[in-house]
């Protein structure tokens, strides 16, 4: 549906454009002719359902789901529930990884204290 949002939006875009441009041509006119603005206000109306209809078309994909998936294929994800915090000690899990431009980041739920997950981690 990503193809069809972009489509959308592009066809409102030139709706839009070409819409301004029957208003301005048709307010600029001396003997200007009325029935190009309204063109022009029709133009602007399909533009915006299209923009509304585009927007619609694909909702924003949940960022909650991207991490689950994430976290699933995360290497040495067997040891984790060994791991504790360096700081206060509190046992780190699999659920607290978090990805953090590009990288697996651990963070401590109880501290806040946040760990870069490596192959080999010291901890
Ligand atoms: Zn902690």
């Amino acid at each position: 549906m990503r193809a069809g949002r972009i489509i959308a939006f592009i066809t409102a875009a030139i709706f839009i454009i070409l819409a301004f441009l029957f208003i301005l041509g048709g307010l600029d006119d001396q003997e200007g002719d009325l029935r190009w603005v309204i063109v022009g206000i029709i133009g602007l109306v399909i533009g915006f359902v299209l923009v509304f209809v585009g927007t619609k078309l694909s909702p924003p994909v949940k960022t909650g789901d991207q991490v689950v998936n994430l976290n699933v294929d995360l290497p040495g994800e067997v040891g984790m529930d060994t791991i504790k915090c360096q700081s206060c000690g509190a046992p780190l899990s699999s659920e607290d990884i978090k990805m953090v431009a590009g990288a697996p980041v651990v963070e401590c739920p109880n501290c806040g204290t946040t760990y870069q997950l490596t192959e080999e981690p010291k901890w």
